[in-house]
């Protein structure tokens, strides 16, 4: 069932500690699907979690870099468009961009114009949600375009940290898997 696919997925994730910097414990979603079962069974679960939890979205937006993974492989399975958030200038044509705090200074997110039409139901997948501060970020990008962001999809949550706090009121959050 459900829960014993979460444990078992969970059991394929390993943790690096002090990567990419000291003090941080890095989960590396890779360490999981480079065997084809846990591939097969990490799209498995993706794919159910947004047909109970989000089943009216039209479009899934993946965040850089490990959230496009995840958005194209659930886009295939249930038929709907996937959408890019990328770091500033890597996106080609009209672009609408957000700037964002981070602890030292700023980033900017952008996406197509084209790609995301008002009112369009849209849900935001990556692979981790630590501060909250991206997909934050993504979110205010997305709605400043028009759409409609009807949730956020993270594999992993670091609770510690209360990202869930910063995900804009009206936006649901679920993680597969929480760390405390
Ligand atoms: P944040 O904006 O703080 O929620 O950071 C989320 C983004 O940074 C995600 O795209 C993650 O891939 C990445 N990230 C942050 N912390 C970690 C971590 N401890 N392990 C792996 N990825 C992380």
């Amino acid at each position: 069932d459900y829960q014993n696919k979460i444990a078992k997925l969970k059991g394929q994730i390993k943790s690096y500690p002090d990567f990419p910097k000291p003090g941080i414990l890095f989960w590396d979603i890779f360490s999981a699907i480079s065997d084809g079962q846990t591939c097969t069974l990490l799209q498995g679960l993706l794919v159910e979690t947004i047909r109970r939890e989000f089943p009216d979205i039209q479009a899934v937006v993946g965040l850089e870099s490990r959230g496009f993974l995840f958005s194209f492989a659930v886009a295939t399975e249930l038929g709907i468009g996937c959408v890019p958030v990328r770091k500033r200038g890597k996106l080609p044509g009209e672009v609408i961009a957000y700037e964002y705090k981070l602890e030292y200074g700023t980033d900017i997110l952008e996406i197509q114009k084209d790609s995301v039409k008002p009112g369009l139901k849209c849900l935001i997948i990556d692979d981790l949600l630590a501060t909250g501060g991206t997909v934050n970020a993504a979110a205010n990008l997305l709605q400043s375009c028009g759409a409609e962001v009807s949730g956020t999809l993270v594999v992993i949550e670091l609770e510690a940290l209360n990202g869930r706090s910063k995900v804009p009121k009206g936006v649901k959050l679920h993680s597969l898997i929480q760390y405390a």
